[in-house]
């Protein structure tokens, strides 16, 4: 969680601007950008700025930070397209399948047939 930790960190180069990315929001603490590599018409990643590696990593000090999270995942699905529901997967850990180690929600949603998301590739 520290500056070794975000200074080779993908996301963090994308939230510092390094690394361009599809934005859609932006705030003080949050970014949310389009996946590169999407599985659902609507693909997006739900990504605080504060470098954390997982929600295993996670503690009460984001508690405010992820409730917001949540709420902007359901708000950004409707206003980008998923108007009939979304889905929200957060993978944690090499065990949950996650490759960024920077925490992130993946919001789902839009026209089916979807690509199934690898699980632990
Ligand atoms: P996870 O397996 O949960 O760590 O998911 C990481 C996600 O980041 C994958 O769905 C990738 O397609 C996505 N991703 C990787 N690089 C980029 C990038 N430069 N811009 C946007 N999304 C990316
Ligand atoms: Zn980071």
């Amino acid at each position: 969680m520290g500056d070794g930790a975000s200074a080779s960190c993908l996301f963090c180069k994308i939230v510092q601007g390094q690394i361009p990315s599809r934005k859609i929001y932006e705030d003080d603490e949050v970014i949310v950008f389009h996946d590169i590599h999407p599985a659902a018409p609507v693909h997006l990643l739900i990504v605080p700025k504060l470098h954390v590696d997982s929600l295993i990593d996670a503690g009460a000090d984001q508690q405010l930070l992820l409730g917001k999270m949540l709420l902007l995942a359901s708000r950004l699905a409707r206003e980008q397209g998923a108007t009939d529901g979304f889905r929200l997967i957060v993978n944690n850990g090499p065990g949950g399948g996650q490759e960024v180690f920077h925490l992130h929600f993946h919001v789902l949603g839009g026209p089916r047939p979807w690509r199934h998301m690898s699980v632990g590739r």
